[in-house]
């Protein structure tokens, strides 16, 4: 079931404060056309009753899709809220849940998402099928064979799943300060399915655990990280 209520929030453009129903959880299974609204942008976006601008706001979400098995929490680090303790919370969430599913029944797999672009994208790319994890580790390697074309400082890779094709994925690259998308890049799908088979022995999925130990993967994040402690 998909969840809404009231929140008090303050305009960003005009500062009114005022009462406003937002989603606080989508369920595709049960809401199908929720998952259309989020994606043409329409979730959480209000028109304020003072200065009748429309904007987005950014508050956690869940969203839902069992049948595409498709499960992510949305944790926009607004207010002063980190990357770590947007962790935390994913890890105590999944904590309670595994407590509260019976024996039998498994924990589904969980994603963490800090922006509304990664939602987005998230939500495309476990449609296709592909493996989030992998995908940001494609990135990683991008960002390392392009350090001119996409310096990882300034430009982030976003999956575009509507423009990719039997041969190739396709990644935008956004610029971070802009949020403006600028260029596209492809990546051969046979080569991500060589990395699927790679990735397919305990001992090269270590490697991978080691990489993005999680629950928050970017390619891109780790890609700065490595970067500083070279
Ligand atoms: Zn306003």
């Amino acid at each position: 079931m998909s969840q809404k209520r009231k929140h008090e929030i303050a305009c960003p453009l005009c500062g009114q404060e005022q009462l406003v129903e937002l989603w606080d959880s989508i369920n595709v299974d049960s809401d199908p056309e929720l998952r259309e609204a989020l994606l043409s942008n329409r979730i959480n976006r209000v028109e304020c009753a003072g200065c009748r601008k429309s904007f987005r706001v950014d508050k956690p979400l869940i969203y839902r899709d069992r049948d595409q098995d498709v499960f992510i929490h949305f944790d926009p680090l607004v207010g002063g809220r980190t990357l770590p303790d947007a962790e935390k919370a994913f890890r105590e969430a999944m904590d309670e849940l595994n407590r509260l599913l019976p024996p039998d029944v498994p924990s589904p797999e969980a994603h963490l998402v800090v922006e509304w672009s990664e939602l987005v994208e998230r939500i495309f790319l476990l449609e296709e099928g592909l493996d989030a994890r992998l995908v940001e580790h494609v990135k990683y390697m991008m960002f390392q064979q392009n350090p001119d074309k996409i310096p990882a400082d300034k430009k982030n890779l976003l999956f575009d799943a509507q423009d990719s094709t039997d041969d190739q994925l396709c990644f935008v690259v956004q610029d971070v300060a802009t949020r403006k998308l600028e260029a596209v890049l492809n990546f051969s799908r046979a080569d991500y399915e060589a990395l699927v088979n790679v990735f397919d022995s305990d001992d090269q999925l270590a490697l991978l655990d080691e990489q993005f130990p999680g629950p928050y993967l970017s390619g891109r994040r780790r890609f700065l990280q490595d970067l500083a402690e070279r």
